[in-house]
C-alpha cells in the first residue's frame, strides 16, 4: 500500500501524475458499477449460468474448476462491452466443443431473466419508494454528477446494458437530470451504440481536443477508449458489494488498462474535481 501515490489525505490514487489537467467541458460515464449499483452481482448470474449449461460439453479431463475459469475469463474480458458479445462468445465457445449452441440472443434472455430476479425488489423499491437512490448508487456519485454540471460540464452515460433499462434506471436514480438525454446503451444495431463510437462521435461533433475530455468507469472498455483519444481517464474501484471501498481487483484491472487516476468512490468529489481541472 505505501507504494501507492495518493492526493495527500485522499483515496484519490494518482497512477499517472502527468495527466493532462484543466477543465473538462466533457465527461463520459459508464453506467452500471460507476453511478448504478441496481444490478450488482450480475456476474454471478452470468457465470453460474454459463457454467451450468457447459457442463454438457464438458472437455475430457476438464476439472469444472477450469469451466468455470474459462467462462470466467471471456466474462470479464468482455466486460463493459454491450451484453450479447458475452453471449457470441459463449455460443463459440459451445460450438468449439462439438455442441449446437442456442443463438446468442436467446442465451442474453435467459440471463436477463435470471438477472432480473435478482434486482426486481431493488427497482421495485425505488419505484415505492421504500429505496432511497442513495442505497443504490456508488457514494458520492450523484453529487460529483450535480457538481460537474455547475461547472458547465455536458455529461454522457454510455452503457453495454440494453437503452430502455439505462434511461429506466437512470431516473430511478435521479442521475438522469444531469445527463439531458445523453444516455446511450445497447440497442439492436450493435454497431452504432459502443462506447468507441459514442466518444468518437461527441469528439467529432464537437472538434475536442482528447484532454477536454474525461472517461469514468469500472470496466475496461471506457478506459481503454478514453485513452485512445487522449482523454483523462478515471478509474472508479468501488466494492459494489459492500456499497464502498475500494475493490482490489478493479483497481488492478483499471490500472492496467491505463487509467490515470482511481477512486473508491466518489465522497472526494470536490477535491478530485480540483485536481483533474489543475485547481490543486
Ligand atoms: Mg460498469
Amino acid at each position: 500500500m505505501t507504494d501507492r501515490n495518493y492526493l495527500p489525505n485522499s483515496r484519490i490514487e494518482i497512477i499517472d501524475p502527468d495527466f493532462p489537467r484543466g477543465p473538462k467541458p466533457f465527461a463520459l460515464f459508464d453506467f452500471d458499477g460507476t453511478v448504478s449499483l441496481i444490478r450488482e452481482g450480475w456476474q454471478e448470474v452470468m457465470i453460474p449460468m454459463m457454467v451450468e449449461i457447459i457442463e454438457d460439453y464438458a472437455l475430457p479431463e476438464e476439472s469444472p474448476q477450469q469451466r468455470y475459469a474459462v467462462v470466467h475469463e471471456f466474462v470479464s474480458f468482455l466486460t463493459g462491452k454491450q451484453t450479447i458479445y458475452q453471449m457470441i462468445r459463449f455460443a463459440e465457445e459451445i460450438a468449439s466443443r462439438g455442441g449446437t449452441p442456442l443463438k446468442p440472443l436467446e442465451y442474453k434472455e435467459m440471463y436477463l431473466e435470471r438477472l432480473w430476479e435478482r434486482i426486481k425488489d431493488r427497482v421495485a423499491g425505488l419505484q415505492q419508494g421504500t429505496l432511497q437512490p442513495a442505497d443504490l448508487v456508488v457514494p458520492g456519485a450523484l453529487e460529483m454528477l450535480r457538481a460537474l454540471r455547475e461547472r458547465g460540464v455536458r455529461i454522457f452515460f454510455a452503457s453495454g446494458t440494453d437503452e430502455p433499462n439505462v434511461i429506466e434506471e437512470a431516473a430511478l436514480l435521479g442521475a438522469a437530470e444531469y445527463a439531458q438525454g445523453d444516455i446511450y446503451g445497447a440497442t439492436a444495431d450493435l454497431l452504432d451504440c459502443s462506447k468507441a463510437m459514442v466518444i468518437e462521435r461527441l469528439i467529432r461533433e464537437n472538434d475536442l481536443q482528447g484532454n477536454e475530455f474525461m472517461g469514468v468507469g469500472d470496466g475496461f472498455v471506457e478506459i481503454e477508449e478514453t485513452k485512445r483519444v487522449g482523454g483523462v481517464a478515471l478509474g472508479v474501484a468501488t466494492d459494489e458489494k459492500n456499497r464502498g471501498g475500494l475493490d482490489e481487483w478493479k483497481r488492478e484491472r483499471l490500472m492496467r488498462v491505463g487509467a490515470d487516476l482511481i477512486i473508491p468512490d466518489f465522497e472526494e468529489y470536490e477535491r478530485l474535481i480540483g485536481l483533474l481541472w489543475g485547481e490543486e
